[in-house]
């Protein structure tokens, strides 16, 4: 089979035999992949930084039936910076769980793959005014892009578009006063709109902006709700990234 040459991030890597890794790539040619990485935890790899979870690297591999074998790696971007913080180094490790759960192997898409590094871009260099408003835009994003959109605009029981004022994650959206009941989160205007912005604007526009705080960690958190309930999937990295708030919280 012939050589594949693609920048790929890597969203997980793990220990394989003696001397090598095994790394899940999601790729801009070739969609979420498995690959091995030989002899990456050798001292004296020449691959080793660009082979690491959330390197963004030049990738040469050779396709295989079970996992791909990398035969070159060039690192472009380590984000380095991410791993001095652990509060960012797991929410960045939920960002490419995301990726993980979102896409089946051999699929993916070369956009969020962009979105993704600027994500990591500006955690790292800490440009956000908000990193969990970033994390909240791409789990809209993905939801909007693999079809489970959230419906924000009307209410997902009766249609009426005034008065939303409640949000099903079971439904797939808002609701309105007459159909929110107790089972129901209850949302403000303000979360809405937050919700609504960060579903269309792009990441760089969320950047920017100057979220309230709690509200986006409220949001934050319907989400992954609302996602591992419409995947079937629980994100492990999320009650970490939990853990670690309310460790820091602690001190
Ligand atoms: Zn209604």
């Amino acid at each position: 089979m012939a050589l594949v040459k693609t920048k790929a991030l890597v969203i997980r890597e793990q220990p394989y035999q003696d001397h090598d890794k095994l790394l899940t790539l999601f790729t801009e040619k070739e969609g979420k992949q498995r690959a091995i990485a030989k002899g990456a935890r050798r001292r004296k790899s020449g691959m080793a930084s660009a082979v690491q979870l959330f390197a963004f690297s030049e990738m040469v591999y050779y396709p295989g039936k079970n996992f791909a074998s990398i035969n070159e790696a060039k690192l472009i971007e380590a984000f380095y910076p991410l791993r001095n913080d652990i509060r960012l180094m797991t929410l960045a490790s939920y960002i490419t769980e995301l990726l993980d759960v979102f896409y089946d192997f051999y699929q993916g898409s070369e956009i969020v793959l962009k979105g993704v590094t600027h994500i990591l871009y500006y955690f790292a260099t800490e440009k956000a005014q908000n990193n969990e408003a970033l994390a909240l835009a791409l789990q809209l994003k993905l939801c909007k892009m693999n079809g489970i959109g959230p419906v924000l605009g009307r209410c997902v029981q009766c249609g009426e578009t005034a008065d939303l004022v409640g949000f099903s994650e079971s439904g797939g959206g808002t609701v309105c006063a007459r159909c929110a009941n107790k089972g129901k989160e209850r949302l403000s205007y303000t979360e809405l709109d937050i919700l609504r912005f960060c579903m269309r604007s792009p990441f760089k526009a969320v950047c920017e902006t100057d979220f309230n705080e709690s509200h986006v960690h409220r949001l934050f958190k319907m989400m992954n709700f609302y996602i591992s309930k419409h995947l079937d999937r629980k994100l492990k990295s999320f009650e970490f990234y939990n853990s670690v708030l309310s460790d820091l919280k602690e001190r």
